[in-house]
């Protein structure tokens, strides 16, 4: 990556000299900014960095706003992680883009911050430093066999068929029988549901051509989502289980014994669970569909991953042993206990949904390695004036765009009160951007700007024209730039 980048410095030096300038469209305020304005940037370009920023600039029309991005590209998980099915999700993207041409806001992509730029850095040349960096970590399962063949996390390969150019050569084996996705979260719901879409409702979608080419030739014709407690406890929602139930040409194959005493318990149930385990129940009724169905889905409960199983050759993953649990309590709080039998699992694809972690991003910011997140309170980042978090480094890799939104909201919220009652020090000017360009250039890194963002933007929605889709993404960081820089 710093290669890449480097490689644009001379590029970068001769744009300088011909237009007098840092890269952004609004670099001009960068110069004329009066003197005390609030200079605050924000770490990462997903819902959380774009939400901070919409919330200030509306709360104050001096503030002057920098997003810092890693990649090229804009827009975090929801261009890289929501499902390519579910366009709707990701017009929160219109909203970003408002925000990021807003006159008091730039966007620099292809700056990884903890890299090219330190937070110390950040925090000499800004009032106030958000981060909103995301998790981009996996979780491991933790057991023997985890880095076999055909073993994958659900972070690499959602970011594999989502065209996140650090998953592009993930080339899973599709040519099993049976998958196993360990989890039963929303995120295992999409990967399942992905697998067994036909092709054809895919191809309009902006999933990658390579991975819909994968996907075409894909012999999986059943997908097990295993979670180690009970069907109280799953953590999906309603819409991704209605979503697998009406799949095309696919059935549901439940256990009947995993429901049993399911249906008496669900008059105690709050709304949204109640309707959940209906649903569930209801998957357990032969429908007529399935007479004409070839390929099946199912929820296994109660059973924890020891062990993942190797082929004859050793090689590649052959299935999973699990730990049959049993609940102790009840409800969402109940915990799942080992019983000591196991149950093994055969499969040929095995995909651990089981959560991401953010990572620490540089040794001086405080970072907590229990829950994986900066401590803070509130979106003050304990004991360190001047710094802020929000989004999923803040509170943790779970919950929907709308409840980042929130956070992010109170983060803004928490430093535009700041602001006012003094607490954050803005009696010194800071340079902002016009520092940090600075320093980019001098270790040979290209910022790409909102509006060469914009350009990337229009050769994918041109490449998707091609194809019949709303776009093809580049899956490559020197593509990227080559067009950015074109
Ligand atoms: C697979 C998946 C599917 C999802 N589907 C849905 C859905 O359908 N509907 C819904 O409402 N929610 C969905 N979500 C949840 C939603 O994506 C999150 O709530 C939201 O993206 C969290 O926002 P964030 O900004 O905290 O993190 P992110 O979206 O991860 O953004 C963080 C950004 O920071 C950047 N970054 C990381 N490190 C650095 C660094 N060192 N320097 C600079 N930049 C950096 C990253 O590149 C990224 O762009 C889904 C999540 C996942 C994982």
């Amino acid at each position: 990556m710093r290669n890449i980048k480097r490689s644009f410095l001379s590029m970068y030096s001769l744009l300088q000299a011909r237009c007098h300038c840092a890269p952004s469209s609004s670099a001009n305020r960068l110069f004329s900014a009066r003197a005390l304005n609030p200079k605050v940037c924000i770490v990462g370009g997903g819902p959380a960095g774009f939400y901070t920023a919409q919330h200030l600039l509306k709360g104050r029309s001096d503030m002057v706003v920098d997003i810092y991005e890693r990649l090229p590209v804009p827009f975090g998980l929801v261009r890289f992680g929501v499902a390519p099915d579910h366009p709707e999700v990701k017009n929160v993207i219109n909203t970003f883009t408002q925000t990021a041409q807003h006159e008091r806001c730039s966007f620099f992509g292809n700056v990884s911050i903890g890299t090219d730029v330190s937070v110390e850095e950040l925090k000499k040349a800004y009032h106030a430093v958000v981060l909103s960096y995301g998790a981009e970590g996996k979780r491991l399962m933790g057991v023997p066999g985890e880095n076999l063949a055909g073993v994958f996390s659900a972070r690499d390969f959602v970011g594999w068929y989502n065209g996140l150019p650090s998953n592009k050569e993930l080339c899973p084996d599709l040519s099993c029988d049976t998958a196993v996705v360990m989890g039963q979260g929303n995120v295992a719901l999409d990967v399942a549901r992905i697998l067994l879409s036909p092709p054809d409702l895919l191809k309009t979608t902006d999933i990658t051509q390579q991975a819909l080419e994968s996907l075409r030739a894909s012999q999986v014709r059943r997908v097990l989502i295993v979670g180690r407690r009970g069907p109280l406890q799953i953590a999906c929602t309603i819409k991704e289980v209605r979503e697998m139930m009406n799949l095309p040409e696919t059935r549901a194959d439940m256990l009947p014994a995993d429901f049993e005493g399911i249906a008496e318990a669900l008059k105690d149930l709050p709304r949204p669970r109640k309707r959940l385990t209906e649903l569930m129940l209801k998957s357990l009724k032969v429908d007529e569909r399935s007479q004409e169905a070839n390929k099946q889905w199912g929820f296994r409960f109660l059973l924890s991953p020891v062990k993942v199983l190797p082929s004859a050759d050793g090689k590649k993953v052959a299935g999973i042993r699990l730990a049959v649990n049993k609940l102790e309590g009840s409800g969402e709080k109940a915990r799942a206990r080992p019983t000591g039998q196991t149950q093994d699992l055969e499969c040929g694809l095995l995909i651990s949904s089981i959560g991401y972690k953010s990572l620490p991003i540089d040794s001086s910011v405080p970072f907590d390695p229990h829950t994986s997140t900066v401590p803070n309170n509130m979106g003050r980042v304990s004991h360190t004036a001047g710094l802020y978090c929000s989004g999923w480094v803040k509170r943790g890799p779970t919950g929907v765009i709308a409840t980042t939104m929130n956070d992010s909201f109170e983060t803004a919220q928490i430093l535009l009160k700041d602001v006012e009652t003094g607490k954050l020090d803005l009696s010194v000017n800071k340079a902002g951007a016009q520092e940090i360009t600075s320093l980019l250039q001098t270790r040979g890194v290209r910022p790409v700007s909102f509006s060469e963002w914009e350009k990337i933007n229009s050769e994918e929605i041109r490449r998707g024209e091609v194809l019949g889709k709303p776009r093809e993404k580049v899956l490559d960081v020197k593509q990227m730039l080559g067009i950015a820089l074109s």
